[in-house]
C-alpha cells in the first residue's frame, strides 16, 4: 500500500478558496441528522469509492446537489483520512483541505466567521460518532434504524 503524499503549497492554497470547505467549516456541527438526509443513501455505496483508476465524477456530481454536503464534508474532515468520496470532494482533495481546517485559520476568514463559530473550549469533533466509520457503515446504521 503507497503512503499518501502530502499536499503541496499550491494545493492547500487552492483548497483555503474553495467554497466547499468554507460552507464546510460553516455549516459543522449544526446538523446532528445530515446522515438521514444523505442523497447517497439512494444510490450503490461504491459508487462513493472509486477505484484508483476510475473517475469519482459520478458521486461528486451526485455530491454537489446533497443538502447536507456541507455537514458531510465537515465530518470527513474531522474524521481524517478516509477513503473515498465525501461532502463533493475527493481524498486527495480533502488532504489539501484537511492542512487548512487544522491550522485554525478559518476561525479568522472574514467569508465565514460568525457562522457557526465554534465555542472557545468546545472543540472537537462534529458529532459522536467514532472517526474510523466509513460510509458503508453508516449507510448500515442508517438503514438498520
Ligand atoms: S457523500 Fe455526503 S455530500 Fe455526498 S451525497 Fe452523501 S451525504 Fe451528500
Amino acid at each position: 500500500m503507497t503512503r499518501a503524499r502530502t499536499p503541496r503549497p499550491h494545493e492547500v492554497d487552492e483548497a483555503r478558496r474553495d467554497d466547499r470547505l468554507l460552507r464546510a467549516f460553516r455549516d459543522r456541527g449544526r446538523d446532528p441528522g445530515w446522515r438521514t438526509r444523505g442523497l447517497c443513501q439512494t444510490v450503490d455505496p461504491e459508487t462513493f469509492f472509486p477505484a484508483p483508476s476510475e473517475s469519482a465524477e459520478a458521486a461528486v456530481a451526485l455530491c454537489r446537489t446533497c443538502p447536507v454536503r456541507g455537514s458531510c464534508l465537515a465530518w470527513a474532515l474531522e474524521a481524517g483520512d478516509l477513503h473515498g468520496v465525501w461532502g463533493g470532494t475527493t481524498a486527495r482533495e480533502r488532504r489539501a483541505m484537511a492542512v487548512v481546517w487544522r491550522s485554525g485559520e478559518l476561525d479568522q476568514a472574514p467569508q465565514v466567521a460568525g457562522a457557526g463559530a465554534r465555542v472557545p473550549g468546545q472543540g472537537g469533533p462534529v458529532d459522536s460518532s467514532p472517526p474510523s466509520m466509513d460510509r458503508r457503515e453508516l449507510l448500515r446504521l442508517v438503514n438498520a434504524g
